[in-house]
C-alpha cells in the first residue's frame, strides 16, 4: 500500500531508540525525509545512519532535550514546517505517588503533556494553511487503563489526551489530523525499565516478569516496535485524513474492554 507521502517531511521526537525510532523508520520507508530527535548524540547519529542505509531517504539528526524550549527551538530551526509531527519523549519515572513532589509532577507534565502541545502549537498553523498535516502523539495504554507504578504517566498523559480531543476536531477541516497511539507492552529499553520496577516490587527476576507479561497477553507475546512504527506511518498517510481525535491502542488485546 502506497501511503502517498513520498517527499513529505517529518519531525519524529524521541527517535534514537524504541518506538520513536520505529516510527521514523516506517516513515522513511515511505519516502518521508525525517528529522529525528534525542538527547544522546552518538546513539542518535548511529540511528540516523541506520535509517539512511535501510531506506536511502534523507535523515537529519538533532541532538537536544525536546522537553526544553531551547531544544524545541533547535529542532524547529532545522525543520520549521514539517508536514508530519510525531511527539514522543521518555516516559516518566515509576514509583509511589507519596514519593513525588511538585517538581516531579511538573517534569512529567512538561515531558508528556506540555512538550507535545508546544510542538503542535509551533507547527499546526502551517499545516492548516497548506491543507495537509499529520500529528501523532505517542502516549500510553495507561491513558485507557491506569498502571499502578506509573501514576505520573496516568495523570500527565490524560491531560494531553483531553487537549487533543478538542483540537483534533478543529483542524481536520483543513486535512490536519491529530491522533494518539497508545502502546501496550513493546520490546524496548523502556519496557525493561518498568520490568525492573515490577521485579523490585514483586521479588521476581526481570526475566520472570517479562515471561509473565508475555504469558498474560492475549497475543502470547510482547509487541515488536516495527508494528508500532507501521501503524504510525499509516495514520500519517494521505488516505488517513478522515481519522482524527482517536486513541489507538496497540496492545495485543490486553485491554479487556469491548470498546
Ligand atoms: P525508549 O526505548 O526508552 O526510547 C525513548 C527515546 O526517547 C530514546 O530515543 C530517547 O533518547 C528519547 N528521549 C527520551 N527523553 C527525551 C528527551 N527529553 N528529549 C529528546 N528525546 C528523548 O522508550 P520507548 O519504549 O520507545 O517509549 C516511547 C514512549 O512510549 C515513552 O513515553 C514510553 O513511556 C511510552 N510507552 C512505552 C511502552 C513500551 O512498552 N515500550 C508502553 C507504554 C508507553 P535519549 O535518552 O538519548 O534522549
Amino acid at each position: 500500500m502506497d501511503l502517498q507521502i513520498r517527499g513529505r517531511t517529518a519531525i519524529v521526537c524521541g527517535a534514537s531508540k524504541g518506538l520513536g525510532k520505529a516510527c521514523a523508520l516506517s516513515l522513511a520507508k515511505e519516502g518521508v525525509a525525517v528529522t529525528i530527535v534525542a538527547r544522546n548524540a552518538q546513539v542518535l547519529e548511529a540511528t540516523a545512519q541506520e535509517i539512511r542505509a535501510l531506506t536511502g531517504t534523507a535523515v537529519t539528526a538533532v541532538a537536544c532535550d525536546i522537553t526544553t524550549e531551547a531544544g524545541r527551538a533547535q529542532v524547529l530551526s532545522v525543520t520549521p514546517r514539517p508536514d508530519i509531527l510525531v511527539t514522543n519523549a521518555g516516559g516518566p519515572k515509576t514509583g509511589d505517588f507519596r514519593d513525588w513532589d511538585r517538581d516531579t509532577w511538573l517534569a512529567a507534565i512538561d515531558a508528556n503533556m506540555l512538550t507535545p502541545i508546544a510542538l503542535i502549537k509551533a507547527t499546526v498553523d502551517h499545516m492548516q494553511q497548506q491543507r495537509f498535516g499529520r500529528i501523532v502523539n505517542i502516549t500510553s495504554a495507561a491513558v485507557k487503563a491506569p498502571i499502578d507504578i506509573l501514576g505520573l504517566s496516568n495523570g500527565a498523559r490524560s491531560g494531553l489526551t483531553g487537549f487533543v480531543a478538542g483540537l483534533a476536531r478543529k483542524t481536520v477541516r483543513d486535512n490536519v489530523t491529530i491522533n494518539n497511539l497508545l502502546p501496550g507492552p513493546f520490546e524496548t529499553d523502556r519496557l525493561l525499565e518498568t520490568a525492573a520496577q515490577w521485579a523490585r516490587n514483586s521479588g521476581k527476576s526481570i526475566d520472570q516478569v517479562l515471561a509473565d507479561r508475555r504469558a498474560a497477553n492475549p497475543a502470547g507475546r510482547l509487541g515488536d516496535p516495527q508494528e508500532f512504527g507501521d501503524a504510525c506511518a499509516f495514520l500519517c498517510g494521505a488516505n488517513a485524513g478522515f481519522i482524527t481525535g482517536q486513541n489507538l491502542l496497540l496492545d495485543g488485546g490486553l485491554y479487556p474492554g469491548t470498546f
